[in-house]
């Protein structure tokens, strides 16, 4: 990883403004570069999207462009030194990145030192797959390999369940590690007001929660912020989180294992 990247968790925190939870963060790591394009593909109105971020970085004296489908989408990613990617629909705008052909040109502009943020959905699509999104296939996929800007997946708006919850769906951990059951990837699942980001080939965690890490045949780790995602020692592993599942205790324990047996 040479690239410098951004993976924030969400665009919008409980009772803040757009974006206003990690703009410190964005504005720190572009430094003096203020072209950015912005990527809106993830929501169906994109031109209402696009003029939301733009009014937002106008707050930062940052110029924003609009990426779009057609010829000007390479063009607006030659211009810019940062693209942010909008979170929304990751089916969606993975698709929407496809159909567009602009996969190519934002890993090469990425390589060449183009800043890489992404909320959301816009972080899921900078690993190797989106297969840890939480959203829904709400358009057709060939495929769900994405950008493979990092090497592990993410898990946005990471989310534990209430202690006392009577839900009885699979748990974002079960579903973590059911995806763990049948690839091995690590994922970070980074709950709201937190984020990645990656620079000099480091991947270290910002923001206001610790990251719960996943990897196959391990069991989670928790990880503090201004951890890097590599420090070995920076995690401290903790058993999943004890409450009944379809198939009850039994089941909790063969989910922490990688077996989930519990459908
Ligand atoms: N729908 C989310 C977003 O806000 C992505 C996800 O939850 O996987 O972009």
């Amino acid at each position: 990883m040479t690239q410098s990247l951004l993976l924030v968790s969400n665009s919008t925190n409980h009772g803040e403004g757009y974006l206003d939870h990690c703009m410190g963060e964005m504005l720190d790591l572009l430094g003096a570069r203020r072209r950015l394009a912005f990527v809106p593909f993830a929501l169906f109105d994109r031109e209402r999207y696009a003029s939301r971020a733009r009014q937002r970085f106008a707050q930062e004296g940052l110029e924003v462009r609009a990426v779009g489908v057609g010829r000007d989408g390479v063009s607006t990613l030659e211009w810019a030194d940062a693209v942010f990617v909008g979170g929304g629909n990751t089916f969606r705008l993975l698709k929407t990145l496809r159909d567009a052909d602009l996969l190519s040109t934002v890993r090469r502009r990425v390589g060449e030192g183009m800043i890489y943020m992404g909320a959301s959905a816009g972080a899921n699509v900078a690993g190797p797959t989106i297969r840890t999104t939480n959203d829904m296939p709400i358009v057709q996929l060939e495929s769900f390999d994405a950008l493979g800007l990092v090497p592990f997946q993410i898990n946005p708006h990471y989310f534990d369940p209430p202690p006392d919850t009577t839900h009885m769906g699979e748990t974002r951990e079960q579903r973590l590690l059911e995806y763990l059951e049948e690839n091995d990837i690590p994922v970070v699942g980074l709950r709201e007001g937190s984020w990645i980001r990656v620079e000099h080939g480091h991947a270290r965690l910002g923001g206001a929660r610790p990251a719960r890490i996943f990897r196959a045949s391990a069991t989670p780790e928790e990880r503090e912020p201004g951890a890097g995602l590599s420090d070995r020692d920076g995690g401290r592993r903790v058993a999943p989180r004890k409450r009944m599942t379809h198939g009850g205790p039994a089941a909790t324990a063969s989910a922490a294992r990688g077996t989930s047996q519990s459908r």
